[in-house]
This record gives structure tokens, sequence and C-alpha cells, in this order.
């Protein structure tokens, strides 16, 4: 993982520090407010890329109120790490993703609409979340998530993980959004 760029950009919820990160085949970004590097119980989100939501709009998932939160939640705290990663589709990319669809508007939950056409469950690799956190020398986080296994994830990689906090209500109806948390 090398670090590339940074420079701060503006969002409708306020002024971030955006650090560019590349691990030889893709990019991944951080968002960071405050002072991170030796802190504690710093307000973490790790956030797979969304083509459907982010780019184009959609709202048949969550991962633009999942970002809004989180954005919103680093601002008024003033310190904290938004961790993008280029990982579509549980990490199976986007035509998983758009051959799922079909299945999750018939009611399969989201891993057995991904299986249902071939895909894994859930591909999703947080290793590059690790470097940056290892990158900013975050002591530990608060881990804005509702998906257990990606606290796990990160704990079994040697991130200290102080307690997770559930992101907005939407997520956990069952399993409309495609990323849990
Ligand atoms: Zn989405």
């Amino acid at each position: 993982m090398i670090f590339l760029a940074q420079d701060s950009i503006t969002t409708r919820h306020g002024v971030f520090l955006e650090s560019l990160f590349y691990n030889g085949l893709c990019q991944s970004v951080a968002l960071t407010v405050g002072e991170i590097c030796g802190a504690k119980d710093v307000l973490c989100r790790v956030h797979s890329s969304c083509l459907s939501a982010h780019a184009l709009g959609s709202i048949s998932c969550d991962c633009s109120a999942q970002m809004d939160h989180a954005q919103a939640r680093l601002i008024k705290a003033r310190r904290g790490i938004i961790i993008w990663l280029e990982q579509e589709g549980r990490g199976n990319g986007h035509l998983a993703k758009m051959l799922a669809e079909p299945n999750k508007r018939l009611g399969l939950s989201q891993s057995a609409a991904y299986e249902a056409v071939g895909f894994r469950a859930d591909a999703r690799d947080y290793s590059d979340a690790v470097s940056i956190l290892t990158h900013f020398k975050v002591a530990s986080i608060v881990l804005l998530t509702n998906n257990p296994l990606k606290r796990r994830f990160l704990e079994e990689s040697g991130v200290v993980v102080s307690r997770t906090i559930e992101t907005p209500e939407a997520t956990k109806k069952g399993e409309r959004g495609h990323e849990p948390g």
C-alpha cells in the first residue's frame, strides 16, 4: 500500500482531509477529520464502493445513507476516519451485483442472491483498511458498522476495536442493504 496524495475536500457535511492510497491493483481513499495519529477510540467507517448508490443514485441499498451518516458523525465528533475501498458487489464486482439484483427483488437474502448467480456470498477483504489505519498510526477505533464480520476481520488483523456503533436503521431491516454495514 503506497500513499499517493493528500488534499482537503468539502462535502455537504463539512471539510475533510482526503488521502489517496494504491495497492498495486486499485485505489483506496481515506477521509479524515482532526488529529488521529496515535489517537484512541477514533470513529471509523470502512465503506465499500457502490456504483449503483454513489454514482447512479440508486435507492435500492443503504450505501448512500451510510456514507452520509458516517460523514455527519465525524464532523460532529471533530475526529475520525472513513476508508473507501474499491470492492463493488460485496467484492464480487458490479456484474455480480447486477445479476444478483433480480433475485433480491424476489426476496432472496443478499448472500443467497449472490450465490444463486455463481458468486460468493461475501468476497470483501478489508486488508487495505488495516494498512491505512496502520499508516495513520490509529491506536484504536470505534467502528461504525452493523457487520460483525467486518469487526472480526479487523481485529484478527491487529486493529484494536474499542466498540461498534450501528449504522442507520434502514440497514437493520433484514437484508435490504447490499452491504450489511
Ligand atoms: Zn449499495
